[in-house]
């Protein structure tokens, strides 16, 4: 079978050296056309080789894809890195690879966000069972689980109902970075958002209710009836020897209502009394607690055997407002390469999760300078996993969902991202003025189809029914708000396809157009999770 699939994809090859090597019109080698490039001419003299930047770099692309081989058994791979970026839409990456082409002093279209390079590709269909347009909780569970539920819940099936704690209880799936942990990988988890969110929380809880995430959110029905909050189930995780790395926001979950942040001085939100990050540190041995940049900096890595990391009483700062955190944060890419120096420590192999948990609070704040800096904050974190993982590493690098966010008008090559639209003449040379709409007045490039809309600061401007002058503000400004067509007071997630990106061994089954629970069967089938789990046991 092996043999037989390698056989075809070296005639497939050679057919398509061969016609490489032909003209392309007449399927027959090619003799020198009449302007004298270079023997790639059909023998009508036309030249379909016609050399340009743009041919060449397709050209190249296509090339390098023929020489990569397409077979990896199950268990190929010996680790797993998940990205997620929560939010992440099609338009945010179109717009945030401009963005960080610019700040590099480039026109920005040209430039390629680290994960954009992988060789392998394709669209994830997001929607839920039971809604069309997605929350971070069932399309986090299906990419962690296999299968598809409700929204609102966390990694239960769909039989069961949201915020019905009985309904729940033995409907709990198993997720990839629990059989890790059966399988005796060491797994991690990181993410910008707090740890008991909704994308990190579906690795590791399983519940009803996704805002179930300290006992003070949950009802006192739900208690009685057996369930748990999340941010419990992360330190009573029961499989293998528990979860190695856990980095990430929200703190006061953690903490009991007796105690005050030592960063803000709110209270803890646990009525339960429990401590929990003391409960870590008891629970395993060669463990640490850090709750800011320079406890986390000074970690030893090689005797710390389980990081609990809580660097806000909520979610972190987003990368454009990290330098002014009062005790400080460490960068999501600092944040993958020490957990990846602890998780590689195991030689049997390590399941990592990284999310880019606030480029989806930017957009529903209709806030796209911030969603933009996040996304590339992902990419850098991606950049580091390339650099550190090694061949025997699947990463994944997804979003749960898109946004309703939107690349308009048609602005001239280079035009700031966060700009207003500035066009080309009709010589397609750069307009000497800015591009305006029916009554005259300017917009920008970046826009929502819906929330909070135009303005500054926590308050929305009421629009009524004109548009702002925008010659009188500064669009590009990190806490300018675009414009949205129809007025909430958050802007919504989207509908379509997100885009999955993948690289290392099984990669090649990230490919068209595929279910997002089709991703976690990547997974498993990559580094054979199941099995791995299986043969594990005692
Ligand atoms: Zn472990």
């Amino acid at each position: 079978m092996e043999m037989k699939k390698l056989a075809l994809v070296m005639a497939t090859i050679a057919a398509l050296g061969l016609a490489g090597c032909n003209d392309g019109d007449d399927g027959v080698a090619g003799t020198p056309g009449a302007d004298g490039a270079n023997g790639n001419n059909g023998t009508d003299g036309r030249d379909f080789t016609a050399v340009n930047q743009w041919y060449l770099a397709g050209q190249s692309t296509v090339a390098k894809a023929a020489e990569s081989t397409i077979s990896d058994p199950a268990g190929k791979a010996k680790n797993v890195i998940l990205f997620v970026g929560d939010g992440m839409g099609v338009s945010t990456l179109t717009a945030a690879r401009i963005f960080e082409g610019q700040q590099q002093g480039k026109s920005g279209e040209e430039n390629r966000l680290s994960f954009e390079t992988f060789p392998y590709s394709g669209l994830v269909k997001t929607y839920s069972s039971n809604q069309q347009t997605p929350d971070s909780a069932p399309t986090m569970s299906a990419i962690v689980t296999g299968a598809k539920t409700k929204d609102g819940m966390l990694s239960i099936t769909d039989d069961a109902v949201r915020g019905d704690c009985a309904s729940g209880q033995g409907h709990e799936m198993v997720s990839a970075l629990a059989l890790a942990e059966m399988a005796g990988m060491s797994t991690g988890v990181v993410s910008t958002a707090r740890l008991t969110h909704a994308t990190p929380a579906a690795t590791y809880a399983h519940s009803v209710e996704r805002n179930w995430e300290a006992d003070s959110n949950m009802p006192a029905a739900a208690i009685t009836a057996g369930c748990t909050d999340i941010a419990s189930q992360l330190i009573d995780f029961p499989y293998g020897d528990g979860i190695e790395v856990a980095l990430g926001g929200g703190r006061t979950y953690f903490m009991p209502n007796t105690e005050n942040d030592p960063e803000y001085g709110s209270a803890g939100r646990r009525n339960d009394g429990r401590d929990l990050t003391s409960e870590w540190t008891s629970k395993h041995a060669g463990s640490s607690y850090v709750w800011n940049l320079d406890q986390f900096m000074s970690v030893d890595l090689a005797t710390t055997k389980h990081l609990l990391g809580l660097f806000e009483n909520s979610h972190m700062q987003y990368e454009a407002d990290r330098s002014d955190d009062s005790a400080g944060e460490p960068s999501l890419a600092q944040m993958t390469s020490r957990a990846l120096d602890m998780l590689k420590q195991n030689d049997k192999g390590y399941f990592l999760m990284v999310e880019g948990g606030r480029i989806d609070h930017a957009h529903h704040a209709g806030n796209a300078a911030r969603a933009l800096e996040d996304t590339v904050a992902l990419s850098e974190a991606v950049r580091v996993a390339m650099e550190k993982a090694g061949p025997d590493t699947l990463i994944l690098v997804t979003a749960d969902h898109s946004h309703v966010f939107t690349i308009a008008g048609y602005p001239v090559r280079g035009n700031p991202i966060l700009g207003l639209v500035r066009s080309v003449d009709e010589n397609g040379e750069a307009a000497k003025t800015l591009s305006v709409d029916a009554n005259g007045m300017p917009y920008t490039t970046l826009g929502y189809a819906n929330g909070p809309g135009f303005g500054f600061g926590s308050s929305p401007v009421n629009m009524a029914s004109a548009r702002p002058d925008l010659n009188l503000y500064d669009v590009t400004d990190v806490d300018y708000r675009q414009e949205a067509t129809v007025p909430l007071g958050s802007e919504t997630h989207a509908g379509e396809d997100v885009a999955v990106y993948a690289m290392g061994p099984g990669a090649q089954l990230v490919t068209g157009s595929v279910e997002q629970n089709m991703l976690f069967h990547v997974m498993n089938y990559a580094a054979d999770l199941e099995a791995r789990a299986e043969a594990n046991q005692p």
